[in-house]
């Protein structure tokens, strides 16, 4: 499908729903929100629409409250799945990765918008607008408005959305970024987007019991492996209750591990009721996707990967540490 088609497609009210991934992030709900407003304007009935919960430090963003969770309504949701003209596909690149609604979205036969920036996306959708250099996919929103021809629909509620994605995947713009970023933050802040406002909401939001998490984490769960260049964090069952872990509550703990001179390699490894989350990341070249999609079920990109197994804590530490020694060349090359 080309972009004219689409064009024409969206030039009459539509019934869209915006979806995103399970467990999302800023740039999930970032993206979703500013495409939100942006297709409001043209007079659509949007609804978004995730797997799970969002985290509260993004319950600020406009029309958050207006949020549809599949796993706390899925007949409901899945009717209005059904009912779609348009399904939106924002910032995952397969649609096992959003579990049983992927399944009901692939039955559909609507027509199906992929915006992404992940590497190895699917071929599912009728339009898709991948671009893996992308810091976020909220960049990538604020690209597809232009593309559409829409550039005086942007407006400060759009861009607020879409700035905040943009904060929370370049890590306050340290990683991903490039002059052609920074050019869109400009716009975004030619709209009225106060970065240090924003920043403060989502950063400085934190409750007391999160930064003791992060002290136990640091104090209590990491381990670094000099020989690979690698840090591992580990959060039990236990540290689960002790601290009343709720999602979001982890959120950005991994990085901590990078401040290390001496880590190239970093890896947060939950143990949650059903699962064992893995969180991948890394400094320059060094990828950790190929990692996390051959040992631990997951992909992402090449510094921020993730995964999981059904094999509980310490093994699914173990297996990390078996895999290391295949990348040891790697991970001590200067
Ligand atoms: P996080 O560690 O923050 O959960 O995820 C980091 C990156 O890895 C994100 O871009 C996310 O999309 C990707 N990712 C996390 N978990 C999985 C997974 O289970 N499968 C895949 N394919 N990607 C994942
Ligand atoms: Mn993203």
């Amino acid at each position: 499908m080309q972009i004219e088609a689409l064009k024409d497609l969206l030039a009459q009210p539509k019934y869209i729903v915006i979806t995103s991934h399970r467990n999302p992030d800023g740039d999930a709900i970032g993206s979703s929100l500013g495409l939100y407003h942006y297709l409001k304007k043209g007079g659509h009935h949007v609804q978004v629409m995730f797997p799970s919960e969002f985290p509260d430090f993004v319950a600020f963003l406009p029309d958050a409250e207006t949020i549809k969770i599949h796993d706390d309504d899925p007949d409901g949701c899945n009717l209005l799945l059904e009912a779609a003209d348009i399904i939106f596909c924002l910032d995952y690149n397969a649609l096992h990765r959003v579990d049983t609604m992927g399944e009901v979205i692939a039955a559909q036969d609507c027509t199906k918008v992929l915006i992404d920036h992940h590497l190895e996306p699917e071929a599912f959708a009728d339009f898709t607008l991948s671009e893996t250099t992308a810091s976020s996919t909220s960049e990538l929103i604020y690209d597809f408005v232009k593309l559409m021809g829409d550039e005086d629909k942007l407006d400060a509620t759009i861009g607020e959305c879409l700035f905040t994605g943009i904060l929370t995947d370049t890590g306050s713009f340290k990683y991903s970024t490039s002059a052609k970023l920074f050019r869109t933050v400009a716009e975004l802040t030619d709209l009225g987007v106060d970065n240090y406002t924003l920043q403060d909401k989502i950063f400085n939001s934190l409750e007391e019991k999160n930064l003791r998490l992060l002290g136990h984490c640091l104090y209590n769960r990491m381990e670094i492996l000099d020989d690979y260049k690698t840090g591992i964090i580990t959060l039990s069952k236990k540290d689960y209750e002790y601290f009343d872990i709720q999602r979001g509550d982890t959120e950005g703990i991994v990085n901590y591990l990078l401040k290390l001179k001496n880590v190239k390699c970093a890896a947060f490894i939950k143990q949650q009721p059903n699962v064992v989350k893995i969180s991948l990341r890394s400094k320059g070249d060094f990828s950790v996707q190929e990692i996390a999609q051959k040992y631990f079920k997951g992909g992402g990109h090449r510094n921020a990967s993730g995964g999981h197994t059904f094999k509980g804590l310490r093994k699914t530490v173990e297996i990390l540490k078996e895999v290391l020694p295949e990348y040891k060349e790697e991970l001590n090359k200067e």
